[in-house]
């Protein structure tokens, strides 16, 4: 396949700027970028006028559900609908039923990735056996099978001392840890954060030092036996202060990541009950958001992650306490970041490309795409003059509990290309 983007405006991670050239594709590899490239003959030509061309985004925090709750999600609608969103990896989180916790129930998973997915999609692997927090699962196999990451994800690894054996013991191998931090005895019924809104609607609330504590344990735990932890979806600007002092010691290797909907959205959003506002970690206040971006741009956030989390209309339309933590997030989340804060000036495209592209590979020693010579092609095309209108047709997810649903923001993704296949294109 020959392709020519015509007048593209290049992201990348290291310049705020867009450089603006024609870039030739060339059997799934940039041969050329320059000005003014003529098209050989049976070439595909696009004309990029309006259009932002970044390396493919990556998320390192996806549930597909896949095996055990498919009537949410599975591997094949899940893909789709990271491609919807110009993403061409992921990271599986392993809190399916039977739990991930094991070489063979990732090979398993693995190998359905490989026939039912147009992307690669990789798995993180349980730290306990079951996901029970009690004993260590099966780390030896996990590790020859490919897992790199290791997370009790949906809740935290609450004995200590497993946690920390744990981790001596699979850091040796090059293993990371992706903690999801809560205190279950305070979070209580996991709901809404605690505050005004909580009292409000009647509901007691899950206040954000059920969180605080256990980042800090983590990363306690971490600094105590030299592994690396990874902090998952942080809600709180005082959890972001937390990371942000063990960072600035220099002494224990320590990653984060932040959620689009954490950074977007309040408690105050919930409105008269609305399911499409519960998440776990919850929707905090409006100083929560501008303290995590504040985190997002100083470098205490390496990077962004969705947490997407498929759950079916008949779960979410449960009354509030009862209804499932989680939205979706892959059809939605390059755009609502582009909505929200490039076009507001809040960060630029480099941002963007770093936070949700480069920086989740490099946490997964991945090769990370750039729009130059030489690379394969692994990249999506960005219009900002259309819009998207997320309705339960346009978005590929099997599940649509999303804040966003039948809403139109601005910015649509129109090409996604991985080597010499067009996972997408839209016009
Ligand atoms: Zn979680």
């Amino acid at each position: 396949m020959n392709l020519l983007l015509r007048n593209a405006r290049i992201a990348s991670e290291s310049s705020p700027d867009l450089l603006s050239a024609d870039v030739l594709i060339v059997d799934g590899v940039i041969q050329k970028i320059a000005k003014g490239i003529t098209a050989a003959d049976g070439a595909k030509v696009i004309d990029c006028k309006n259009q932002v061309l970044c390396p493919a985004f990556f998320d390192a925090h996806v549930h597909l559900r896949e095996p055990g709750q498919e009537h949410k999600e599975n591997i094949a609608t899940g893909s789709e609908s990271a491609i919807n969103g110009g993403i061409t990896g992921l990271v599986m989180m392993p809190n399916t039923s039977p739990a991930r916790d094991s070489g063979a129930a990732v090979s398993a998973v693995l190998e359905s990735g490989k026939r039912n997915s147009r992307i690669p999609i990789y798995t993180s692997g349980c730290v306990t056996k079951g996901r029970d927090g009690k004993e260590m699962a099966g780390i030896d196999g996990m590790r020859a099978a490919g897992v790199k990451m290791l997370t009790d994800d949906g809740d935290t690894t609450l004995n200590s001392s497993v946690l920390y054996r744990a981790m001596q013991y699979a850091s040796e191998f090059g293993m990371f840890f992706a903690s999801h931090c809560e205190v279950p005895e305070l979070a209580g019924p996991r709901a809404l954060n605690d505050g005004p809104t909580a009292y409000k609607l009647g509901i007691a609330g899950s206040p954000a030092c059920a969180e605080e504590i256990i980042i800090d344990r983590d990363i306690r735990l971490a600094h105590a036996t030299g592994a690396h932890i990874h902090i998952q979806h942080v809600s709180s600007k005082m959890g972001m202060e937390t990371i942000r002092w063990w960072k600035s010691r220099g002494d224990v290797k320590v990653t984060a990541e932040v959620s689009p909907h954490h950074l977007l959205f309040t408690d105050e959003d919930i409105g008269d009950f609305d399911t499409h506002y519960k998440m776990n970690p919850p929707l905090r206040g409006k100083a929560d958001n501008e303290g995590l971006l504040e985190g997002l741009l100083d470098g205490t956030f390496d990077m962004i992650a969705t947490d997407h989390a498929p759950h079916s209309p008949f779960e979410k339309s449960q009354e509030f306490v009862s209804a499932p933590n989680g939205i979706t997030g892959l059809d939605t989340a390059v755009v609502s970041l582009y909505h929200y804060f490039v076009k507001e000036g809040k960060f630029g495209w480099d941002t963007l490309v770093k936070k949700y592209s480069a920086e989740p590979r490099r946490l997964m020693s991945l090769e990370v795409p750039t729009i130059a010579e030489g690379q394969t092609a692994n990249l999506t095309l960005f219009n900002t003059e259309a819009t998207s209108t997320f309705t339960k047709d346009f978005m590929k997810s099997k599940s649509q509990n999303t804040p966003f649903l039948n809403k139109t923001l601005q910015g649509r993704i129109d090409l996604v290309v991985l080597g010499d296949k067009i996972l997408l294109e839209r016009q």
